[in-house]
C-alpha cells in the first residue's frame, strides 16, 4: 500500500536483501507484531529462516517485483546496492524507504561527498577521477599516500586502492578496472567513529551514543560505546547525523562513518561515508539500549513513534568472522556477554558469522 502512514500489527514489511542485517531486522518486526517478507536472489540467505514469506528472485525480475509489492506494505531495503530500477519500480506500488534520494546518494561516493560539502560537513580533501589523465592531476594536487576508491559498489574495502610514494598511478587505476573513482587524501586520524541516527515518517529525529570502530583487513573488527571523545565532539558527530537525515528526508536508521583527526588538542571531525540501513557499528543496541537499531529501523518505516536510543550499559561490539565463531560454546559461557549467531552453513574466510555483545554497567557519558 502506498502512502500508509501507519501500519498496524499484523502488517507485512518487505525487506530486499537477506543477509545478516535483513535477518536481525525480521526478527525486530516480529517482536513487534510484524511479519516479513524477504526478498533475494540468493536461495541460502540467513534473513529467510525467520521471515514469514521468501521470494528467491533477481532484482531485475518485475513480475516477481511486482508480486512482491503486492504481498507487502512498506518495503525497506538491509544493503544499498539494491538497483535504483527496482526500487523505482517498488516504489510506484508501495512505499520503500529510506526513499530514492538516500539510495542514489549513498550508492555513489561523488554525491555523498558533494552533498557533505553541500551541507558544509567536513570531509577528506577529494577529486573525481574518470581515467587516467584525471587520477595523474588529482595526484598532483591531493599528494601520495592518497586512496583511489571506486564511486560505486563498494564495501569492506572492496574496490579501492592505496596509491604512495612511488606507486604506478595506471596500475592503480587498473586495479580498480578503470571504473569512474574518488581520489581521496590520506587521513592520519586518531579514531574512527559512527553516528546511528534514526529518523521518523513525522520527521522525529534520535541519535544513539557514538560508537567506535576499530577494523582489521578492512572489516569491522569492534565497536565500542562510549567513544573517547570529548564531548563536545560527539555532540557535534550527533549533530553531523541528523542534519544528513534531515537533508535527505530520511525515514529509516541512517549510519554515518567519521575519521576524528587531532591537531593541537583538538578533535576534528570528517564524513568517510554514509549507509542508508541498519549498521554493523550499531549491532551493540541490540544489547545496550532499550530499543535496537532494527527495531527502530522498523518503528520509522511503520510510522510508530520512535523507541528510546539511550544506552543503559557500557559495550564492545566484536565481530566473529570465518573460523571465530566455532568458539560460540566458549562465548555462550562468558558471563556478560550475549552471543548473537546469524545461521549461516558456511564459514568462510572473512565472512561475517555472528557477533557477540559484551556488556557492562554503564560508567561514563
Ligand atoms: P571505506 O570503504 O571508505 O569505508 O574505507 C574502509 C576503511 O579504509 C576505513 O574505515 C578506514 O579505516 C580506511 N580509509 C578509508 N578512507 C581513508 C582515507 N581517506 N584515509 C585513511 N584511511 C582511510
Amino acid at each position: 500500500m502506498k502512502g500508509e502512514a501507519v501500519l498496524r500489527p499484523g502488517a507485512t514489511i518487505g525487506i530486499l536483501g537477506g543477509g545478516q542485517l535483513g535477518r536481525m531486522l525480521a526478527t525486530a518486526a516480529a517482536e513487534l507484531g510484524f511479519r516479513c517478507h524477504v526478498y533475494c536472489p540468493d536461495g541460502e540467505s540467513p534473513a529467510f529462516d525467520v521471515a514469514a514469506a521468501r521470494t528467491v528472485a533477481a532484482y531485475e525480475n518485475e513480475a516477481a517485483l511486482a508480486a512482491f509489492a503486492g504481498s507487502v506494505d512498506v518495503v525497506t531495503y538491509e544493503f544499498e546496492n539494491v538497483p535504483s530500477a527496482t526500487a523505482d519500480f517498488l516504489g510506484a506500488q508501495v512505499d520503500v524507504l529510506p526513499g530514492p534520494r538516500a539510495l542514489a546518494v549513498s550508492q555513489d561516493r561523488l554525491s555523498e561527498k558533494e552533498l557533505m560539502q553541500g551541507l558544509g560537513i567536513p570531509v577528506a580533501p577529494f577529486a573525481a577521477v574518470d581515467d587516467l589523465a584525471g587520477l595523474e592531476a588529482a595526484l598532483e594536487r591531493l599528494g601520495r599516500p592518497s586512496i583511489l576508491k571506486t564511486r560505486r559498489f563498494g564495501y569492506d574495502g572492496k574496490g579501492q586502492v592505496a596509491i604512495r610514494a612511488g606507486d604506478d598511478a595506471a596500475a592503480a587505476f587498473a586495479a580498480i578496472a578503470g571504473k569512474p573513482a574518488v581520489l581521496e587524501g590520506f587521513v592520519t586520524f586518531a579514531r574512527e567513529v559512527s553516528a546511528l541516527v534514526v529518523r521518523g515518517r513525522n520527521g522525529e529525529t534520535a541519535v544513539y551514543d557514538i560508537v567506535e570502530n576499530v577494523h582489521r583487513n578492512h572489516i569491522l573488527a569492534t565497536s565500542t560505546v562510549p567513544a573517547k571523545l570529548a564531548e563536545a565532539t560527539a555532540e557535534a558527530a550527533r549533530g553531523i547525523a541528523a542534519k544528513v537525515a534531515e537533508a535527505l528526508d530520511y525515514v529509516g536508521l541512517l549510519a554515518v562513518e567519521m575519521f576524528v583527526v587531532e591537531a593541537d588538542g583538538e578533535e576534528r571531525l570528517l564524513v568517510n561515508e554514509i549507509a542508508p540501513r541498519v549498521h554493523n557499528s550499531g549491532h551493540w543496541t541490540q544489547d545496550g539500549c532499550l530499543v535496537s537499531q532494527f527495531e527502530n529501523h522498523i518503528r520509522a518505516i511503520a510510522g510508530w513513534p520512535l523507541g528510546s536510543t539511550i544506552r543503559h550499559s557500557d559495550a564492545v561490539m566484536t565481530n566473529l568472522v570465518g573460523a571465530e565463531a566455532d568458539e560460540w560454546q566458549r562465548l555462550a559461557a562468558e558471563p556478560g556477554a550475549r552471543l548473537h549467531l546469524y545461521g549461516k552453513a558456511e564459514s568462510r574466510p572473512g565472512r561475517k558469522m555472528g557477533h557477540v555483545n559484551r556488556i557492562a554497567p554503564r560508567q561514563q557519558g
